[in-house]
């Protein structure tokens, strides 16, 4: 049962918006997702319009203990310096990690060297690892089919266990991967294409049939999905699966005490 004495676990959509045409032209928000988790703030996937969207919503980054980048790609990472520094109060106090892959790291590091002074450190995210924040553990099962290095997790609170599945092309890992009672999709695609590494909606029913968490949520939206109303594709996806299935919103704030009653 959700105890609403306790701090429970939130995450906030500061964003629905998927790969380069929803983002440049905003038509969706691209700021990623807070999580809240227990009371430890975690920031995943920190895109353009981060630092906006989560000032408007009064979420406060110097309270985040870590920043986690799934990916490289701009609509992934494009606020993590800003957000960094918003984090360590101007650089100023050391605090909070962030987490990347090698390849965001290595070569063109998508954090500048003076931030990454006032971090307390940095986690190199690598297959089949587990990584620590506070009371909270989170996992990076499986390299995914990308183009750059790009990894999922599996977050698990001491209330809660739920996967968040960042951009890929699909394959059969990924259903044997992940798990727990609430997915998190990053579906781009209305339709499979041969050229885009990306999920499709085909793909999104199928790992959810695989995977029958309690709630599937929708979200980074392309352009073909969002003319194709997620949320209408989400009720469809609800039918065909049997699971709960949510598109998610601009600012959407989901409270995982929901699944507690499911
Ligand atoms: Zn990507």
């Amino acid at each position: 049962m959700g105890d609403k004495g306790s701090s429970g676990d939130t995450i906030t959509f500061l964003g629905t918006a998927g790969a380069r045409f929803a983002v440049t032209t905003q038509i969706l928000d691209s700021g990623g997702l807070w999580l809240d988790l227990n009371g430890t703030e975690i920031l995943l996937d920190p895109g353009p319009g981060c630092i906006v969207q989560s000032t408007k919503r009064k979420l406060r980054a110097e309270k985040l203990s870590a920043i986690i980048v799934s990916h490289r790609h701009l609509d992934h990472s494009a606020d993590v310096n800003i957000m960094v520094e918003a984090m360590t109060q101007g650089g100023l106090k050391q605090r909070g990690w962030l987490f990347a892959p090698a390849d965001a790291l290595d070569t063109e590091p998508v954090i500048f060297s003076y931030l990454r002074k006032a971090l307390d450190g940095i986690g190199v995210l690598q297959e089949g690892k587990s990584y620590q924040i506070d009371n909270i553990s989170f996992s990076t099962p499986i390299r995914h089919i990308h183009q750059v290095e790009t990894y999922g997790m599996i977050f698990t609170t001491p209330e809660h266990t739920f996967s968040y599945i960042a951009d890929s092309r699909y394959f059969d890992g990924l259903c044997h991967s992940y798990g727990g009672e609430l997915l998190i999709i990053n579906v781009v695609l209305l339709e499979a294409s041969q050229h885009i590494d990306h999920l499709s909606v085909a793909d999104a029913e199928h790992i959810i049939t695989e995977l029958t968490p309690k709630v599937a949520i929708l979200t980074h939206f392309g352009m073909s999905m969002w003319r194709a109303k997620p949320w209408e594709v989400a009720q469809s996806l609800s039918q065909k699966t049997g699971v709960r299935v949510l598109a998610a919103r601009d600012g959407m704030k989901f409270e995982l005490s929901q699944l507690d009653t499911t």
